[in-house]
């Protein structure tokens, strides 16, 4: 890919992108947490379950990108300070998204990677600014978008100086209806011939639906992700953003148990070279 200058492979070693205590590129990291925050019970209840199941990262939403302008929006400014605190009592770094070029200074002061969602992925204003951040950029697929404008998108962060930069596909747009979008996992092994970023998957906003999440995690972890984005809610009935996708907490903590599990035996079965080809 002609364009691709920073982001490209070139014989460069894979990034490890270092937020707080957490690692990204090296092992399987494993975002988890609300999609937005709600409460300060919510976040913190759901903070410390996701830290006792073994999560690396909190995420929450305290600016949300609603599809209607009616949705829930956010606590704004109150929401990244209940993140601080969750992330003071649990030592979980923290992920949330921003949404307006204006606040990314203000929004970079509480978090410890700053997510650029779906609909933002080409906001060429926003990534510029988040390139000046000084924090981590979790870069999600545009819902639309091929790995080459994806990867284009990247190479605005990098250009302004900023190395620390995740790639997380999170399902792009087919004609399939049942799942909310559809997880194009081989854009986990593609990236990893164009580009030495790390590689996530979001396989909450990929299916929508939670009986699927478990699948589409471990099939992440089989392909070589980097780790997982995992929307997780202490009572998601209850939730006010993305209520039919939440795993609830005994749920997530399945998860972690197969997936450390499964972790163990594929760099086993890796390191015997029984995994080839
Ligand atoms: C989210 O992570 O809550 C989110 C809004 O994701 P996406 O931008 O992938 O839809
Ligand atoms: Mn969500």
């Amino acid at each position: 890919m002609k364009n691709i200058k920073l982001a490209s492979v070139d014989g460069r070693e894979p990034t490890v992108v270092r937020a707080g205590a957490a690692s990204i590129g090296r092992g399987f990291a494993v975002i988890a947490g609300p999609c937005a925050v709600e409460t300060e019970e919510q976040t913190l209840v759901t903070a410390r379950a996701v830290k006792a199941a073994g999560a690396d990262l909190l995420r929450g939403g305290a600016f949300k990108p609603r599809t209607s302008p009616y949705a829930f929006q956010g606590l704004g400014m109150a929401g990244l300070k209940i993140l601080g605190q969750a992330r003071a009592e649990t030592g979980l770094p923290v992920v949330t998204e921003v949404l307006d070029p204006r606040d990314v200074s203000w929004v970079a002061e509480y978090a410890d990677v700053l997510q650029i969602g779906t609909r933002n992925m080409q906001n060429f204003a926003l990534l510029k600014e988040v390139g000046r951040a000084g924090k981590p950029v979790l870069l999600k697929r545009g819902m639309y978008s091929t790995l080459e404008e994806w990867l284009n998108c990247a190479e605005y962060i990098l250009g302004e100086g900023n190395p620390n930069v995740v790639l997380c596909e999170r399902g792009i747009r087919t004609f399939e209806q049942y799942t909310r979008n559809t997880l194009d996992l081989s854009a986990v092994p593609a990236l990893r011939e164009l580009t030495h970023l790390p590689v996530m998957v979001d396989p909450t906003h990929a299916t929508g639906r939670p009986g699927l999440i478990g699948p589409m995690s471990r099939g992440a972890l089989a392909v070589g992700a980097d780790g997982i984005m995992v929307e997780v809610h202490n009572n998601p009935s209850e939730a006010l953003c993305d209520a039919k996708q939440a795993l609830t907490i005994d749920r997530f903590t399945d998860l972690m148990r197969g997936l450390r599990k499964l972790e163990t035996f594929l760099a086993e079965a890796e390191s015997e070279g029984e995994v080839t080809g």
